[in-house]
């Protein structure tokens, strides 16, 4: 059986116990940036619900132009107000260069590997407060995920005006 069979017969379930939001916007005006490390529950580690929150995920959870484009919609079409960055300890891009990762992947692309979590969480945030058009933005925060511990800690918190 393959795997998107497998996620079919899983979702005649779903599908069957299924409730539906009719509100886009998410709840707790929340957007969570964070890596698509299959480790990582993004909605238990914060204690959301579904419909709470926007989860854009990618390598990393970097702020590249595609999650600047997300988060564009987020505040102005979606009401969201916070921004929580989150990376998380063992990840794939901590202790690798971008020359190791073109060379593995045979992609001449920019990794944005990560060094140490608090100078690039502060280097995110600190694009997302450079966006003029995220004004709307009232709190910034950057978190580390412990994957082994499951508990979070806090790096940045940048508030607003
Ligand atoms: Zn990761």
């Amino acid at each position: 059986m393959s795997e998107v069979d497998r996620m079919l017969e899983a979702n005649a379930a779903h599908a069957a116990a299924h409730r539906a939001l009719p509100d886009a916007r998410p709840r707790r005006q929340v957007a969570v940036v964070t890596c698509m490390d299959a480790r990582i529950d993004v909605l238990g580690a914060l204690g959301l619900g579904v419909g709470d929150a926007h989860v854009i995920r990618n390598a990393g959870g970097r702020v590249t132009e595609d999650v600047l484009r997300s988060l564009a919609l987020s505040v102005h079409v979606l009401g969201v107000r916070a921004v929580v960055l989150v990376q998380h300890t063992r990840c794939g891009l901590e202790g690798v260069t971008d020359e190791e990762l073109v060379e593995r992947t045979g992609a001449t692309l920019s990794f944005l590997p990560i060094a140490d979590h608090d100078r690039s969480l502060a280097e995110d945030a600190a694009v997302i407060a450079a966006a003029s058009y995220l004004g709307p933005v009232e709190e910034i925060a950057g978190l580390v995920y412990d994957v082994d511990t499951g508990a979070l800690r806090e790096v940045v918190l940048r508030a607003r005006d």
